[in-house]
C-alpha cells in the first residue's frame, strides 16, 4: 500500500466496523497495481450517502446526486461513493438516474475500462471481476462489457481511452479501438471544458507525445462540440497521415517542464497560424492567463521566423532582444527551449543561432523600462515636450539600445540620444 492509501485506511475500517462494505477503487487501485504514484483515493461503499454523512465528522457533500461524499481526515480529502448502478444514459454523457446497490460487482460494472474496474480490500485482496489485472499485464486497454455500448453511453470515455492508451503505454483491444472509431462523432455531445480537462491530463503526463499521437490518429478532435478551425483540422488530418513526421516533431516534448510550454510546442510543431491557434485556445476554453502564455510563445516564434535568415548578426541581436523586452525573459526562454527540442530541420534554427540568441539574452544588461537611468518625466522635461505616447516609444528604443550594448545606461547619454532623435524627426 502506498502512503496515501494507508492514510485512507481508517475510513475504510470505520465503514467496515459499522458493517458496511468498503473498498478502494478506480485510479488509485490501477496505479497501485502498476507501482505508480497515486493522485487521489476513491472509496466505494455499500453505505448510503446519509450513512456516510452520519459516520464522519468532517464531510462535504460534493456530489450528492450521484452518491459521492468527500470525507476529510487529517486535512486530506477522500471521495466516498455509494455502490451504484447507472440507468439509461442521456445525451451520450450522463445517466438519467443512479440507483444505489449493495454489491461491489455491480458498481465495478459501470466503470469504463477493466483496469479502472478493480477494487482493493483493506486486507490487500484484489477484486477484479473483469480481468483488469490481466489486461494491464498484456498492456491492453479494454472496455468493461461491450465497448460500443459503453462509448455510446458516455462519449467522454473515448477521450479517456486515448489518454490512458497514451499515458499508460497501452494498446487498445481491437474491439475497443474499432468501437471508438465507429462512435467518435459522439464526442460532440461533450462539453468543451471536459475535453480540455482530458487534453490537459494528456499534456501534463510523462508521455504527452504518445497521447497526442493517439488523439490525432483516433480522429476524435475532428468531432468537437465546438469545431476547430478548418486550418487546424487540416493540419491535424495531415499529421495523422504522416505519423513518422509527427512522431519526430513531438518526440521530445516531455522534456518541457510546463504544460503551457508544451501546448505552445504543439502549436509551433504543427505550424499553426496565429489566428488558428487563437481560435483553438478559445473553443477549448483555455483561461485567459493560459491563452496569453501559450500565444506569447507562439508570437515570439512567428516574429523570429519572419526574420531568421540572411540578416546581419547585429540585426538578429536587436530583433531577439526586442522580443525579450516585449514578451519578457520567461516567454523568450520558453520559446528557446521549444526550439531546442524541435528536431525538424525546417523548423529549427541552427545550434549556433540558438546559442547566439541565448548568449545575447544572458548578457543583456537590462530588460525592463524601470531599469533605464532615465524616466518619462525627465525625458519630457529635457526635451521640453508635452507628455504623450512618444515617451514610451522613446524609452523603449533607448532600452533596446542599452540592452544591445550600443548605448551606455547613463542619464546624460540617454537624454542626448533622445534629443538627437527629436532633431531628426523635425528635420524629416
Ligand atoms: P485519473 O484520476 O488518473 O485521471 P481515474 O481513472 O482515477 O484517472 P477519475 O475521473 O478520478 O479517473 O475517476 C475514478 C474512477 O471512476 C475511474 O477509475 C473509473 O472507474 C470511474 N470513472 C471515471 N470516469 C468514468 C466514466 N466516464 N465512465 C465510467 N467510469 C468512469
Ligand atoms: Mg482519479
Amino acid at each position: 500500500f502506498s502512503n496515501l492509501i494507508i492514510s485512507a485506511l481508517p475510513i475504510v475500517r470505520r465503514l467496515r466496523e459499522h458493517h458496511f462494505e468498503a473498498f478502494f477503487v478506480g485510479g488509485a487501485v490501477r496505479d497501485t497495481v502498476l507501482g505508480l504514484p497515486i493522485k487521489d483515493v476513491d472509496i466505494a461503499t455499500s453505505a448510503t450517502p446519509e450513512q456516510v454523512l452520519a459516520l464522519f465528522d468532517h464531510c462535504i457533500p460534493t456530489g450528492l446526486q450521484h452518491g459521492t461524499i468527500t470525507v476529510v481526515e487529517k486535512n486530506m480529502a477522500y471521495e466516498v461513493t455509494t455502490f451504484r448502478q447507472e440507468s439509461a444514459y442521456e445525451g451520450h454523457r450522463k445517466p438519467e438516474s443512479v440507483l444505489y446497490i449493495t454489491e461491489l460487482e455491480g458498481d465495478l460494472l459501470r466503470r469504463d475500462f477493466t483496469m479502472n474496474a478493480m477494487a482493493l480490500a483493506e486486507n490487500g485482496e484484489l477484486h477484479d471481476p473483469y480481468g483488469g489485472l490481466r489486461d494491464l499485464e498484456l498492456k491492453q486497454l479494454r472496455s468493461v462489457g461491450d465497448p460500443n455500448a459503453r462509448f455510446q453511453e458516455d462519449a467522454l470515455r473515448m477521450l479517456r481511452a486515448v489518454r490512458f492508451i497514451g499515458v499508460y503505454r497501452l494498446r487498445p483491444s481491437h474491439r475497443t479501438w474499432r468501437a471508438l472509431k465507429r462512435h467518435r462523432q459522439l464526442l460532440r455531445f461533450i462539453a468543451m471544458e471536459r475535453v480540455l480537462t482530458e487534453l490537459d491530463k494528456m499534456m501534463e503526463s510523462e508521455s504527452p507525445q504518445r497521447a497526442l499521437h493517439f488523439a490525432v490518429v483516433s480522429g476524435l478532435l475532428a468531432y468537437l462540440k465546438e469545431p476547430l478551425s478548418e486550418e487546424a483540422q487540416r493540419v491535424l488530418h495531415q499529421a495523422g497521415r504522416d505519423i513518422p513526421a509527427m512522431k519526430k516533431t513531438f518526440e521530445n516534448i516531455h522534456e518541457l517542464k510546463q504544460t503551457h510550454t508544451r501546448w505552445a510546442a504543439v502549436a509551433i510543431g504543427l505550424k499553426l497560424s496565429q489566428p488558428a491557434l487563437q481560435q483553438a485556445l478559445q473553443v477549448l476554453r483555455f483561461s485567459n492567463a493560459r491563452m496569453k502564455s501559450i500565444s506569447s510563445i507562439a508570437d515570439v516564434h512567428h516574429e523570429m521566423f519572419d526574420f531568421r535568415t540572411d540578416v546581419s548578426l547585429n540585426a538578429q541581436k536587436r530583433k531577439w532582444l526586442s522580443m525579450v523586452i516585449h514578451y519578457g525573459r520567461e516567454t523568450a526562454y520558453e520559446w528557446l527551449s521549444v526550439m531546442r527540442l524541435m528536431p525538424e530541420a525546417a523548423l529549427r534554427l541552427s545550434d549556433e543561432q540558438l546559442s547566439d540568441l541565448e548568449r545575447w539574452s544572458d548578457q543583456m544588461i537590462i530588460s525592463k523600462l524601470k531599469q533605464l537611468s532615465v524616466n518619462g518625466k525627465e525625458l519630457a522635461g529635457y526635451l521640453a515636450k508635452e507628455a504623450g505616447p512618444w515617451i514610451s516609444e522613446y524609452l523603449t528604443r533607448l532600452l533596446l539600445l542599452v540592452a544591445c550594448g550600443e548605448l551606455i545606461n547613463e542619464k546624460s547619454i540617454l537624454l542626448k540620444q533622445a534629443a538627437l532623435w527629436e532633431v531628426n524627426s523635425h528635420e524629416l
